[in-house]
């Protein structure tokens, strides 16, 4: 096989130590009969593991250059423009293991289409993520969270660190209540950089994600919550009278109960379901 030089631009830090990988692998305890979605399989460090225990497997990666060497490896059961030799490892492997690839970008793909019929029980999705692109996929997720039984990332400790905080504590914020609003979050253990090749300069951490079902604060109109939430923390230093002032009045913060005067590092995940859905009836 020729050797793969890792692309940083695709966020590429490949696994290497059995021992976290052994450890993500028991963190997910696979089933049988589930679905498994992994995002970027990369040379494979947790595929040879999951499509071992999954009945079903689909593995999403951008980079064209590992899905040759990643279907000698598996095989596919779909049909992909492959080279010669690519080609004839799926012919020998045999259709039907389970194992599908699919050479596109994460974070424009529909991984609810996966879900076929669409009465099969929920996608898992496990992930190694490209540290460059985690938020914007990690919103991908949310967004596709009707079809997610739980999620297994391995992320920068410091976005893992953001996506669990409480109210009121420095790295609470837009993602820590964007996160929180729709799942329940928990870290599980975090890694050195010398556990992956190259190393990055950063710790990493493993979370698992759970959407909620149903919210424990429902949201009436998601994409406004969104926004609100954005303002709020985009101007984090201000009040509320002031970083909300062009999306809702004074008036209707008190009305749910929260004080204009304070800040939105202090408010908890309800209390922004509280407001967003407070001001969407007033605008309707
Ligand atoms: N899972 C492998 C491992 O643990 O060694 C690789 C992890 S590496 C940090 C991230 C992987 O995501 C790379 O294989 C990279 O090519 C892939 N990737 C980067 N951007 C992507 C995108 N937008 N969509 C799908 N895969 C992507």
């Amino acid at each position: 096989m020729t050797e793969h030089h890792p692309r940083k631009r695709f966020g590429q830090n490949f696994l290497h130590d059995p021992s976290v990988i052994h450890r993500i692998l028991n963190a997910i305890a696979v089933q049988p009969n589930q679905h498994l979605v992994e995002i970027g399989p990369g040379q494979g460090a947790l595929t040879d593991g999951l499509s071992a225990l999954a009945d079903r497997l689909d593995a999403i990666e951008i980079d064209r250059d590992l899905i040759g060497p990643l279907t000698r490896r598996f095989g596919s059961d779909n049909d992909l423009d492959l080279d010669p030799s690519a080609e004839a490892a799926i012919a020998s492997a045999g259709q039907g293991s389970g194992f599908r690839i699919h050479n596109v970008d994460a974070l424009t793909f529909d991984l609810c289409s996966l879900q076929s019929p669409p009465s099969e029980s929920k996608l898992r999705l496990v992930g190694n993520l490209p540290y460059n692109i985690s938020t914007p996929l990690l919103f991908r997720f949310l967004e596709q969270a009707d079809c997610i039984e739980d999620m297994h990332l391995m992320l920068q400790k410091e976005v893992v660190d953001r996506i669990v905080a409480a109210p009121g504590t420095r790295v609470y914020g837009r993602l820590s209540v964007m996160v929180q609003s729709y799942c329940s979050a928990e870290r599980l253990f975090t890694v050195a950089p010398g556990a992956f090749r190259p190393a990055p300069k950063v710790s990493s951490a493993v979370v698992r994600l759970r959407p909620h079902r149903p919210l424990p604060y429902p949201i009436v109109d998601p994409i406004w919550h969104a926004q609100i939430v954005a303002a709020a923390f985009g101007q984090r230093r201000k009040t509320l009278r002031n970083s909300l002032s062009n999306l809702m009045t004074a008036d209707q913060m008190a009305a749910v109960g929260t004080d204009p005067g304070t800040r939105a590092e202090r408010l908890s995940i309800a209390d922004f379901a509280s407001l967003a859905n407070a001001s969407t009836a007033c605008i309707g």
